[in-house]
């Protein structure tokens, strides 16, 4: 079978890979339809990846078709279309026993710590494959997963429909988190550096768009809240500065900034910032068991996730897609494969 494989940082290729060896009495293969090409997929090409190991078969945004169940596999027959959750955890750990496996001790992703989806077919336990309806087209099936890390920073985020909401970058996950607002009745704002990609957040119901570029974000922000700031935030840049801003000068009092960028500077943030305001900061990674919801989200046409794809290539013109995502963010948004 064909695969899409990083052999080395830098250094990409469709390979001709080894077919999943039979299925274990819980496991499933799946025939990958559409996968979605995520940053983190670009971290590992390019050798920034806190967690990769090479070579690695690349890709965590999956849907496609059940082509072999386990003996033990009574919910999934072949033929079902099916997006995989990519996290796989060990059930043991502090964080799997008080059910947060999404940062088990010893997580891993398919595609960035194991070898992921990015392959006309993979092997997965059943546990993390979920059902989706016939009538969602395979490229929206395959931006699921991105819906699912919106849908962990709204729930790590506690957010509720009172809330003025900031969020920091309209890529494809700053646009699934605000889709993720919006379903849920609250007012946000949304910033960026990329003038099309705002223009997405507008028509995805932004109450108010910011070009930090040309724009004073504190100023805006206040205007926004009357002086208060806003009450819950997230950070999907990845920006130092910007986590500082949102500390120093964005969030009110008693607010929340939900972290999702990770770079690996330090930040410089004032302890009396955080303590005279009661400020929760608070990680979110992958999903914690979010696809039934984000599936139930998709039913009832609470979002649209065909809005964040911009392009759909066939897999086997991923260096293409991959150099257009890299060198022209202001014509992408979510490029997705086919397979
Ligand atoms: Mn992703």
């Amino acid at each position: 079978m064909k695969s899409v494989m990083i052999r080395k940082p830098g250094e990409i290729a469709v390979v001709d890979s080894p077919m999943p060896a039979e299925p274990e009495k819980n496991e499933v293969i799946v025939r990958i339809k559409a996968a979605g090409i995520c940053g983190s997929d670009l971290h590992v090409y390019h050798g920034r990846s806190a967690f990769a190991a090479y070579p690695r078969i690349i890709g965590h945004e999956l849907a496609g078709e059940v082509y072999q169940a386990g003996s033990l596999v009574s919910d999934l027959k072949p033929g079902d279309k099916v997006a995989i959750d990519p996290v796989i955890s060990c059930g043991n750990c502090y964080a799997c026993r008080i059910g947060r496996h999404n940062v088990c001790s010893s997580v891993k992703v398919l595609g960035i710590h194991v070898d992921g989806g990015f392959s006309q077919y993979i092997k997965v336990n059943a546990g993390n494959v979920h059902k989706i309806p016939d009538n969602i087209p395979w490229e929206e099936a395959a931006v699921i997963e991105p819906f699912t890390i919106a849908a962990e920073a709204v729930d790590r985020g506690r957010l509720s429909a009172d809330d003025s909401v900031l969020i920091c970058g309209a890529g494809p996950i700053g646009l699934a988190i605000l889709q993720a607002v919006r379903r849920a009745g609250a007012k946000a704002m949304i910033m960026d550096i990329i003038d099309s990609r705002l223009e997405r957040a507008k028509k995805m119901g932004a109450e108010k768009v910011v070009n930090t570029n040309n724009t004073d974000l504190v100023k805006a922000i206040m205007d926004f809240t009357d002086g208060e700031g806003v009450n819950l935030i997230f950070e999907a840049t990845g920006s130092i500065s910007v986590l500082e801003l949102c500390v120093s000068a964005l969030v009110s009092q008693a607010g929340r900034i939900v972290v999702l960028g990770y770079p690996r500077e330090t930040a410089r943030i004032t302890p009396l910032d955080i303590m005279r305001r009661e400020l929760d900061i608070i990680g979110s990674r992958l999903n914690r068991n979010m696809f039934p919801e984000v599936i139930e989200w998709i039913k009832a046409k609470e979002i649209e996730p065909s809005s964040i794809i911009s392009h759909v290539f066939p897999m086997e013109k991923v260096r293409e897609a991959i150099e257009m995502y890299d060198s022209e963010p202001e014509k992408t948004c979510k490029i997705v494969l086919t397979f």
